[in-house]
This record gives C-alpha cells, structure tokens and sequence, in this order.
C-alpha cells in the first residue's frame, strides 16, 4: 500500500489503484524537483507581423527534460502543476526566466519587443501576484512595457479578484493578453471594463480556416470585437501561407505559428534575428 502526503495530510491508495494513478503520482514526485535538479528550461516561439516578416515579440513556453521520461509535454505537467500548487513556484521560477532572458538578448544586441508569459488561475489564489511581478522586473531590470501576460477567459471570470489583479498589473505597466480567446466563455461587458491589450486567436480556429466556414466565420468575428475594441489581435498556431494571407485580409496583421517558427532556444532565438532588421519597430 503506497501512502503519500496530500494537500490536506495523507492520502491512502488501494492496492488496486490504477496504473494511471501511481504513474500520476511519480509524475508529481519528480515534478517538484525538477526546478532544482535543472530539468525545466524554456523555449521561446516568435510573434511576427505577417506582412513585413518582423518580430514583434516572443512567447516563453516552459519545458520539462527528465532523465528518464525524456521530454515532457505541457500538457501532462501543467495541470498537474496547477493540481499540486506546485504551479505556484513554477511560474514564479519562468516569470524569473523569461525576463532575464529578455535582458540577456538585449545585451546580445537583439531588441525583443515583448515577452509574453502563460499564467494560471491558481497564480492569483495567493493575492500577491502584483507583487511578485513587481519585484521580478525590478530585481531583473527588465522595463514593464516589455512584459505582457497571458491569463484565459476561465481564469478572468473565475477569479474573484481578477479584475483588482488585472487593474494592479496593468497599473505597474505589464500588459495583458486573453490566450485562446474563444474557447473559453468570457462576457464581452466584463472584459470591457479589462485593462487587457490583445487577443490571442485560438489554433482550433486558424487550423481549418480556408476550409470551415464556422472556424472563417469565428475567426472574423474576433478580429472585428478587436478593432472594435481598440485591443491588437494575433492568430495562434498559424502553419501555412494561405492562413496568413487569409488573416491578413480580414485586417489581422500578428501571427504566431509553425510557419514563422517553432518555439526555439534563446541562441537559436538571437543567431536567426540578430541579423533581421526593424525588430526595434513595435
Ligand atoms: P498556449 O499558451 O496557447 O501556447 C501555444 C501552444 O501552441 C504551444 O504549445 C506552442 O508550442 C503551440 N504552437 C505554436 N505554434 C503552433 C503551430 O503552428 N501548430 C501547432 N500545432 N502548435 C503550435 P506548448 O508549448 O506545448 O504549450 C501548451 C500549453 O501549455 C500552452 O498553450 C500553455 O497553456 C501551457 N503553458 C506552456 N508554458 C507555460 C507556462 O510557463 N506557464 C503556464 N501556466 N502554462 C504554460
Ligand atoms: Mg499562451
Ligand atoms: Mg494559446
Ligand atoms: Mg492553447
């Protein structure tokens, strides 16, 4: 019989448990020492404006390398993150990164833009997400202009202070971005009344946009509560020419996707836009 400590003291398992659970469990076991063993590192993906090729600015996506299991995708250790708190540090500890790492390509000469960083819903249960961003661009030098973070439609409308946090970061000049916007529900009279900049354009929507009326016509709509909203708008998961230029004449000028690049390392990063010119440009 396996015993481990849970949130709230011990849990048991049945000797019957599930495969899938003690898998989970080991998961979490090597999860919560993967910041220090340095197994976690980031990648980074370029946001580009389709028409001039240029870069506005990158995403940080967190990545996981364990010795055994190899490389481990978001998808398995993010909720799972977010089930044990653990999320708590983890974010923290990207936040640090990635806005070191801005520093660190400005001082290689590349001008990155912006920095986009994913945050979860259980970032805000502590109340002091203000504070902890404050003292990370102040401790990494990194100007709050360049610093844009990602939170979904769940995490607006089910934080109960979400507005005070979203109004408190927008006050110390961080700026906002709703990731996979039509996915999740939001009111659109709630986000107004956001201090949030963009939109990101979910993949599922880019995906079969030649071919789906219903993904053209969603994905129109959402660029036209952009503009009519004064936000800027970006289409995610952007892989061929045809969905860019599909984009491109319904007026929605950012992209982010396989057709500009995959999420690449911070050399990979600066040795192929170092040489490009006008990334100065916002
Ligand atoms: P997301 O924030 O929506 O990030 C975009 C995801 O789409 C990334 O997956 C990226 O690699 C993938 N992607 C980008 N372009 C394309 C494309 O052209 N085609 C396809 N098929 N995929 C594309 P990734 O890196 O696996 O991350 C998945 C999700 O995990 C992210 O979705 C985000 O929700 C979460 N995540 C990643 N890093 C962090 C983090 O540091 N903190 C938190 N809280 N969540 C994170
Ligand atoms: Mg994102
Ligand atoms: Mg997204
Ligand atoms: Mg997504």
């Amino acid at each position: 019989q396996a015993k481990a400590r849970g949130r709230n003291g011990y849990r048991f398992y049945a000797p019957e448990m599930s495969g899938e659970g003690v898998a989970r469990l080991q998961l979490e076991t090597y999860l919560r020492r993967a910041i220090e063993k340095d197994e976690i590192f980031l990648h980074y993906q370029p946001q580009v404006e389709i028409d001039t090729g240029r870069l506005i600015g990158v995403e940080a996506l967190v990545r996981w390398n364990h010795p055994q299991l190899g490389l481990v995708p978001p998808f398995r250790f993010i909720p799972l993150a977010e089930d044990t708190g653990f999320i708590n540090q983890l974010g923290q500890w990207v936040l640090q990164q990635a806005c070191r790492q801005m520093v660190r390509w400005q001082e290689a000469g590349l001008d990155v833009p912006k920095i986009a960083v994913n945050l979860s819903v259980r970032q805000f249960e502590r109340g002091t997400i203000v504070e902890v961003v404050g003292a990370i661009l102040r401790e990494t030098g990194l100007a709050a202009e360049r610093l844009q973070l990602e939170v979904t439609e769940s995490l607006i409308m089910n934080t109960g202070d979400a507005l005070a946090y979203i109004n408190g970061l927008h006050a110390i000049g961080v700026s906002l971005a709703i990731d996979d916007f039509g996915t999740g529900y939001s009111s659109l009279a709630y986000l107004k009344q956001m201090p949030v900049q963009t939109l990101k354009i979910d993949r599922s929507f880019i995906k079969d946009i030649s071919t789906d009326v219903n993904d053209e016509a969603i994905a129109i709509a959402i660029i036209q509560l952009g503009k009519s909203m004064n936000l800027s708008v970006i289409a995610e998961g952007v892989e061929t020419d045809e969905q860019a230029a599909f984009l491109l004449r319904h007026g929605c000028n950012r992209a982010q996707g396989y057709l500009y690049s995959r999420p690449v390392a911070p050399e990979e990063l600066l040795a192929r836009w170092r040489a490009q010119p006008g990334t100065l440009d916002r």
